[in-house]
């Protein structure tokens, strides 16, 4: 491994990703990439081997560590290790088509799904990395480049401003809503929008969608929530409304194979000062029921906040009424069980008007 300054150092070009750069300078002296380093520059680059790539480049280590995507905070880059909830791309690479093939160069923000456009051609970025293989380059329209230069500012302004990245963070969040509901006809985009990947898009989860148009399309139906809260929130409800209906929107991969354990012995949870009696007792309290939801419908509606027994009316005396209330909580949760639901205290309270048990 050479630690000596090589003969031919090539210039690192601003905004040049540093295994784009060390690549370009392993090759330019005959040498391979693991000659110079022992491993491929992926993710990050520790201190030690930003010092041999300095020793045998001359140029300093911070200029090399400003090639990374660690100069970002983590809204940008995603949290430490696993860089998750971030832009940065899971495994995905992207070149451009035109510019990559001719001069080796690839752009540090390139690993995030905030830019899926080479900005000097003008075209999308592709994951194909062969000539035979690579599609024709495709030229993206105005529209779509306004919103890669707002977030390419964006991006860079989240470096020294909290506002920044808080906007990053909620645009993240928004686009892996949209990223999960978008079809042809929702949300709304330009006509010229470029085509989405409805299983490259439904990937979008703890790690962005890997087709950069895809990405681009989600961008762009999400960029009006970058200047209109009012967008923002239409968005947003839509979406939601849009999951809630949704059969089935997210492709489970197969599952893994996992060694089989014995199951442990079930046993039933019980709390403090409920005894088997008490159990027993709420066992028939929900067989009875069971017979009323399954005979003549009883649903959850039907139980009101306040029940009165016959002689009570118009209501009973104040003093039971905190007792009543509880007993109509529990009986709700009891009947949402048996139709099919569950509803936590402070909903049902919340529905029924009644307070809080203390
Ligand atoms: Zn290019």
């Amino acid at each position: 491994m050479p630690a000596d300054l090589l003969p031919v150092r090539p210039h690192l070009v601003d905004g040049e990703a540093l295994h784009s750069y060390a690549t370009r300078l392993a090759h330019a002296n005959g040498l391979a990439l693991t000659e110079l380093l022992a491993r491929p520059l992926n993710v990050g680059i520790t201190t030690a081997r930003a010092r041999i790539l300095s020793a045998a480049s001359g140029l300093p280590v911070e200029q090399l560590l400003e090639a990374t995507l660690d100069r970002y905070p983590p809204a940008i880059r995603g949290t430490a290790g696993t860089h998750r909830g971030g832009w940065r791309l899971h495994g995905a690479k992207w070149y451009c088509p035109r510019c990559t093939p001719l001069t080796g160069i690839i752009r540090r923000d390139w690993a995030l799904a905030l830019h899926p456009i080479c900005r000097g051609c003008g075209i999308f970025l592709t994951r194909e990395t062969t000539p035979e293989t690579a599609p024709a380059p495709q030229v993206a329209d105005r529209e779509l480049l306004d919103v890669v230069d707002a977030l390419l500012v964006l991006t860079e302004d989240t470096r020294t401003n909290r506002q920044a990245r808080a906007t990053t963070r909620r645009l993240s969040r928004l686009c892996v809503l949209i990223a999960q509901t978008i079809d042809d006809q929702w949300p709304h985009r330009p006509a010229k929008a470029p085509l989405v990947e409805v299983t490259a898009a439904r990937g979008w989860g703890c790690y962005p969608a890997e087709d950069p148009a895809t990405v681009a399309a989600v961008l762009l139906a999400a960029a009006p929530a970058l200047t209109s809260p009012a967008a923002e929130r239409e968005l947003i409800r839509d979406g939601y409304t849009r999951l809630r209906h949704a059969t089935s929107v997210v492709p489970r991969p197969a599952p893994r194979y996992r060694p089989t354990r014995p199951t442990p012995a079930r046993t039933r949870a019980m709390l403090p000062g409920f005894t088997t009696a008490d159990r027993e007792r709420l066992d028939w309290l929900s067989a009875q029921l069971g017979r009323l939801v399954t005979v003549p419908g009883l649903r959850p509606r039907h139980i009101p906040a306040l029940a009165c027994l016959p002689g009570e009316e118009p209501l009973p005396d104040s003093g039971v009424w905190s007792a009543r209330a509880n007993a109509a909580i529990a009986l709700y949760m009891l009947v949402s069980g048996l139709t099919g639901g569950f509803v936590a205290v402070g909903f049902v309270a919340r529905i029924e008007g009644v307070p809080l048990p203390v």
